[in-house]
């Protein structure tokens, strides 16, 4: 029997992204589920005058937002995951899974978790705003570098 239709993938780049991607992959080949990927660009204030007299140029956050399309596209193609299901959204990473799983009926989120303590729990990881907003049921997997 099928747990889940359709697995959304949270992809950051970092080094250990493969480990959750993998296991996405395997929980979607088992249950026969869609596979989708998302990544979240987060909001970089561009000429912010409360961060003066660092100014932040626009042709590098260009250039970086498109850097992390290019991550996007080779992250999802090396999985097999066609286009329509990649998402690409600005903002926080937090809302904008949460969104895009219930705009898209998504019945489970994959997340790495690097399983934090002290200041880095209070303050609150993707992982963790995930598992606290999600209507649908998080899967975080540990990262091995903890
Ligand atoms: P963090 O809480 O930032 O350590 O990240 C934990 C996990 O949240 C990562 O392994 C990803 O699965 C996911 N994540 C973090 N940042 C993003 C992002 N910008 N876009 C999509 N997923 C993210």
């Amino acid at each position: 029997m099928s747990l889940y239709t359709h697995i959304l993938i949270a992809a950051d780049f970092s080094d250990h992204g493969h480990e959750v991607s993998h296991v996405a992959k395997q929980l979607a080949e088992q249950n026969q589920a869609k596979l989708s990927v998302i990544h979240v660009f987060e909001n970089i204030p561009i000429a912010e005058p409360l961060y003066a007299p660092m100014t932040f140029d626009a042709d590098i956050a260009e250039e970086l937002m498109k850097n992390a399309q290019i991550g996007l596209r080779k992250f999802a193609d090396d999985l097999s995951v066609p286009e329509e299901r990649q998402w690409f959204e600005l903002g926080s990473p937090k809302l904008e899974i949460v969104r895009v799983a219930e705009e898209n009926q998504v019945d489970l989120i994959v997340v790495g978790s690097h399983g934090r303590h002290g200041l880095g729990l209070l303050l609150g990881s993707t992982a963790n705003g995930v598992l606290h907003h999600a209507k649908c049921d998080v899967l975080a997997v540990r990262l091995k570098d903890d």
